[in-house]
C-alpha cells in the first residue's frame, strides 16, 4: 500500500534520548525545557523573530484570529484543507470566498477588493502546497483598507521567496506540525508573530488568558508537551534531507509527467520551494476519477487535495467561485514522502499514464 504521504520518523535513539531526560525530571507540559528549546530551534530555523508552539494547526488559527479580535468579515480561500473555514466559522466570523489563481492556486488578489465591505476586518489567506499568495498585493490592500493579514502556511514550511522566510509575511502566519505535514511533532503547530506585545498577546490567548496569578481574558488551552516537542526536536535535523528527497521525487514525476496534457502549479521566480505536495490537474473529473480508480485498485492512495471547494460546504454555502470549483474537481496529489522510492514512482506514473 502506497498513501498520499508517510510520516518520517526519526531514529527511536534519538527520541528516547530526549524521553530520558524527562523522565528524570518529571516536567512533561506547561512550557518545559523541550518546548522553549524547539522554539528557539524553529526561530532560527524558519528565520522569524517569535513563535509559540501550540496543540495543532487548527487552534493556532484559532488563537491568531482572537489575539488580532476579529469578530467581522474574513475574506478568505475557497481552495485549501477545511480548517481554514471552520476556524474562522468557529471563532464566529463570516467566511467571505474570493477565488484563487489558476497559476499557483492561491487565493487571487486581483480579486480581493471587490469583496471587501465596511465589516472586512481581516484577509486569511493559504500558501497552498507551499506555493506563495501574492503577498506584496495583500500587503498593500491591508494598508489600503486597515485589514489584518493572516497566512495559514500549514504547507509552507522553510519556504523562502526571494531570500525571505515566507512565514514572514501578514501580521501572523500559522503552521501546523500534523503527521502529515513535511515538519511534523505528531500533532502540533504554531503562530509566528512580529513583535513582543503580539507574541505575549498569544502566549495569554494560548495559556488560558492568565499569567501566574494575574486573569486577564479568556483564554483556551493550546499548549502542547513535552513529548511531542521531544518529536519535534528529533525530527528537525532530518528536514533540508526531508525535502532533499522529496525534491528528487517531485523532479522524477515531472520527468516522467511532461507533455501528456496535464496542468501543474506553475514555478514562481525568487522561490525556495520545499516540495510539501505534489499537485497534478487532469484534463477532466471524469479522467482525475479514472486515474484515481486504477490507483486505488493498484493500493496507491492518491488525494483528492483539496476537495470539495470550501465556499461548498454543506454548513456554510459561499458564493461561486469558479476557478476553485473547476480545479479543486481535477486535481490530485500524488504520493510524495521520505520513504517513496523511485522504482515506486516509475510506476504510479505507469499507472497514470495507462489511464491518459
Ligand atoms: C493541516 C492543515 C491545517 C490544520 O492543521 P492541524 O495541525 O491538522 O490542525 C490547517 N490548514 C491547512 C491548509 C492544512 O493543510
Amino acid at each position: 500500500m502506497i498513501n498520499v504521504t508517510k510520516a518520517f520518523l526519526p531514529p527511536l535513539d534519538d527520541y528516547v534520548q530526549y524521553l530520558e531526560g524527562l523522565w528524570a525530571s518529571g516536567w512533561i507540559t506547561n512550557n518545559g525545557v523541550l518546548v522553549q528549546e524547539l522554539e528557539s530551534k524553529l526561530r532560527e530555523y524558519l528565520d522569524v523573530p517569535h513563535i509559540q508552539y501550540m496543540s495543532n494547526g487548527t487552534v493556532a488559527l484559532q488563537v491568531a484570529l482572537k489575539a488580532l479580535d476579529i469578530t467581522g468579515e474574513v475574506i478568505t480561500t475557497p481552495f485549501s484543507y477545511v480548517a481554514t473555514t471552520t476556524s474562522i466559522l468557529w471563532e464566529k466570523c463570516k467566511p467571505v470566498f474570493v477565488d484563487i489563481e489558476d497559476k499557483t492556486f492561491c487565493i487571487d488578489a486581483d480579486k480581493i477588493e471587490a469583496a471587501i465591505t465596511p465589516a472586512t476586518q481581516a484577509i486569511l489567506a493559504v500558501h497552498v502546497y507551499g506555493y506563495p499568495c501574492n503577498v506584496v498585493k495583500i500587503e498593500a490592500l491591508a494598508k489600503k483598507y486597515n485589514l489584518r493579514v493572516i497566512y495559514d502556511a500549514a504547507h509552507a514550511f522553510g519556504v523562502r521567496l526571494n531570500g525571505v522566510s515566507l512565514v514572514n509575511y501578514g501580521d501572523l502566519s500559522t503552521v501546523s506540525f500534523h503527521a502529515t505535514k513535511l515538519f511534523h511533532t505528531v500533532e502540533g503547530g504554531a503562530v509566528i508573530s512580529h513583535d513582543k506585545e503580539m507574541a505575549k498577546e498569544i502566549h495569554l490567548r494560548m495559556s488560558f488568558g492568565h499569567s501566574g496569578e494575574d486573569y486577564y481574558i479568556a483564554g483556551i488551552n493550546g499548549k502542547n508537551s513535552e513529548l511531542h516537542a521531544a518529536m519535534g526536536l528529533a525530527t528537525l535535523p532530518f528536514v533540508s534531507d526531508l525535502i532533499f528527497r522529496r525534491r528528487i521525487i517531485s523532479e522524477l514525476y515531472d520527468s516522467m509527467l511532461q507533455g501528456k496534457g496535464l496542468v501543474f502549479p506553475e514555478k514562481v521566480i525568487g522561490l525556495e520551494y520545499n516540495y510539501s505536495y505534489y499537485p497534478v490537474v487532469f484534463k477532466s473529473e471524469t479522467q482525475l476519477l479514472q486515474v484515481k480508480e486504477a490507483l486505488d485498485k493498484n493500493g496507491v492512495y492518491a488525494r483528492r487535495y483539496f476537495y470539495p471547494p470550501l465556499n461548498k460546504l454543506p454548513y456554510h454555502k459561499g458564493k461561486d467561485c469558479p476557478v476553485a470549483e473547476d480545479i479543486s474537481s481535477r486535481v490530485l496529489c500524488l504520493p510524495l514522502y521520505y520513504g517513496l522510492t523511485d522504482d515506486q514512482v516509475i510506476q504510479i506514473v505507469r499507472m497514470i499514464v495507462n489511464e491518459l
